[in-house]
């Protein structure tokens, strides 16, 4: 072959159209109906105005420059240097130059770590509302998980020195980890979990001496994400307080004394992940370390806590994010890719496919937003909102964690093989989806957590169902025999929770009840937006899916594809906005 035939067959062959595209490309905000359509709703309309030019730019940077970012960070991830040349323990992780520009997106140019702790961000004269704050992680985690986890944990550590740390800790640290230069601002993170167990805390053996004026800690931690953090929240038994968790108490680390000397902890090795590669998490051994004492003495698990509960939030958050993109690279493949003649979302078994991954997104999103708006409410002094968020807060993270994982397979799957295949996004997005189930506590901490303590101990179910019940007569646009069925629906689900907690013999069944908390949640949410002029219809078409499919009994041996199902699948996939004229029919 000449090398002008050889060019020919070359360019032949470049036909990328062979293949569905990718979802990456355009603005993630401006694609998004149901995030556009929902921050007005749980926004004040002002604030709305004044940011949704930050979630226009968030949204093209997560199609676009974040992506790329994200996609090199992920096959670049950090390495550890544990000596310097002279053989000095002066450990230190070396990160590519795409997650450093990641770096000064999140904590430059949004101030993440900031932006609901002081006035000045993103031309604020206040600190953001909360349902903000979470809306531009979700824009960002579209692109990039892994650096979310230090942007989030910065937040959090800074939220909890704010809130329990003496005024002197308090001025040294906030000084340096509130600042907008993100070149030189203290970074945070929280170390908990040591071999003895992440669930069972009170098995922890870190300790801590008062010696010469300071405290010490000794010990070992054995999942320390953002390991380089420049102070690290941790919790430490002082010397002679009770076993379990009622003698632990909070430190702040940091990484450096006030002299600039290395502290000494060392990070004596990087974990080999399976998903988050772009960040570093390590092990770290305590020699000695100084550390500050923050808040009670006594009440360490109870301050730390509060961290916890703000991380699983923004867990929950990332999930939903995640399931987005997810479901974003579904529908370009659904479009794009052709099978025996035919666009493959032509398919009714592939359009099934394509609602299973669908419904879990919305579900996300209406839970996070709610109970976002909640922690505003809450901060704000509101009567039972702190309830409120107590129980929403677990239920998000524990069953849009979950939901990401089915969500992340279903959608390499609607790629093919392609899917699986290290190039495209989706393999990534595989990957990821699985750690929700692990940090800030397993599905089965979350679960108990929800059945035994907010609802067995708190009662916060039934603020939950007061506040469900309350958006249900609001809705008065939408059928009263559908809003019935969620009322029904809502009242056994709570029954069924309460008769868990209140029965020992029935531990074994507390995910599924939490399961049914967070499904009727999420249903009564959906059926109330889509009852509001200004949102599209199909939301009431999802809300009727989540009844059907997660809150009834299903036969096994029968189809489980109901006559509506194929009419109201070809509205949810369709462009056009959908009015409660065109779905009222379906809604039985
Ligand atoms: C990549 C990565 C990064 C991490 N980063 C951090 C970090 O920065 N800081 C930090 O503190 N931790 C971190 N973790 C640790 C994480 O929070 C723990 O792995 C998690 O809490 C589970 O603890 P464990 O691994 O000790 O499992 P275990 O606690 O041993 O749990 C094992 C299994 O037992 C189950 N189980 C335990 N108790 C019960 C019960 N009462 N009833 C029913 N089932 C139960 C659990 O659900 C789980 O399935 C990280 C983990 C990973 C993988």
């Amino acid at each position: 072959m000449d090398a002008l035939s050889n060019r020919r067959h070359l360019s032949r062959d470049r036909r990328p159209d062979l293949l569905a595209p990718d979802g990456a490309g355009p603005n993630f905000y401006a694609i998004d109906r149901g995030l556009r359509e929902l921050l007005p709703l749980y926004l004040a309309a002002e604030d709305f105005r004044r940011l949704e030019p930050h979630f226009e730019r968030m949204g093209e940077l997560a199609g676009g420059r974040l992506d790329e970012l994200a996609r090199i960070a992920d096959q670049h991830p950090p390495v550890l240097h544990p000596r310097d040349r002279f053989g000095r323990d002066e450990d230190w992780i070396d990160y590519h130059s795409s997650y450093r520009e990641m770096e000064s997106i999140a904590f430059g140019e949004f101030q993440f770590h900031a932006m609901t702790h002081r006035a000045g961000v993103l031309g604020m004269d206040r600190p953001l509302p909360l349902v903000a704050k979470y809306a531009l992680q979700y824009l960002f985690v579209q692109a990039e998980f892994g650096l979310m986890c230090p942007i989030s944990v910065t937040d959090t550590s800074i939220h909890l020195i704010r809130k329990f740390a003496d005024q002197a800790l308090q001025d040294y640290l906030l000084s340096k980890m509130l600042t907008s230069n993100a070149g030189t601002m203290w970074k945070g993170t929280q170390f908990m979990t040591e071999r003895t167990g992440g669930s069972d805390v009170g098995a922890m053996e870190t300790t801590a001496r008062f010696e010469d004026g300071e405290w010490r800690l000794t010990g070992d931690k054995w999942f320390c994400s953002h390991a380089d953090a420049d102070v690290a929240l941790m919790l430490a038994r002082p010397e002679g307080a009770a076993d379990g968790t009622r003698g632990l108490a909070l430190f702040a680390l940091p990484r450096r004394l006030k002299d600039g000397r290395r502290n000494s902890y060392r990070i004596v090795r990087l974990k080999d992940k399976l998903g988050t590669r772009s960040m570093a998490s390590g092990e770290i051994v305590l020699d000695g370390a100084v550390a500050y004492l923050v808040g009670d003495i006594h009440a360490g698990l109870k301050q730390m806590m509060e961290q916890v509960n703000l991380s699983r939030l923004s867990h929950g958050v990332r999930a939903a994010a995640m399931m987005r993109r997810c479901l974003n690279e579904a529908m370009a493949c659904a479009r794009g890719r052709k099978a025996f003649g035919h666009a493959i979302i032509d398919f009714p078994l592939l359009r099934r496919q394509l609602l299973k991954i669908a419904l879990p997104v919305e579900q996300s999103l209406s839970v996070f937003l709610f109970a976002a708006s909640v922690m505003d409410r809450a901060n704000a002094g509101e009567k039972d909102a702190a309830e409120l968020l107590r129980i929403l807060t677990p239920l998000l993270k524990f069953r849009a964690c979950r939901d990401n994982i089915p969500v992340a397979t279903g959608a390499m799957e609607v790629r093919g093989g392609n899917g699986y295949i290290e190039e495209w996004v989706n393999a990534r997005l595989v990957r990821d989806a699985h750690i929700g189930v692990l940090w800030e506590g397993t599905s089965n901490i979350n679960a108990l957590d929800i059945i035994t303590r907010a609802v067995g101990k708190s009662g916060a179910h039934r603020v939950l169902g007061a506040a469900l019940a309350k958006l249900l007569d609001e809705a008065d646009a939408i059928p009263a025999s559908f809003r019935d069925r969620l009322r029904g629906k809502l009242d056994r689900a709570l029954d069924f929770a309460a008769r868990v907690a209140n029965t020992a013999a029935l531990e074994a069944d507390a995910r599924t009840a939490a399961g049914s908390l967070y499904h009727v949640t999420s249903a009564v949410l959906m059926c109330w937006e889509a009852g509001r002029a200004s949102v599209d219809a199909r939301r009431a078409l999802l809300s009727r899916l989540v009844l059907e499919h997660r809150l009834s009994a299903q036969d096994p041996l029968a189809p489980a594809t109901k006559d509506w199902e194929g009419e109201a699948a070809e509205l949810i996939f369709a462009e056009r906005k959908l009015s409660l004229a065109d779905v009222g029919a379906l809604l039985g």
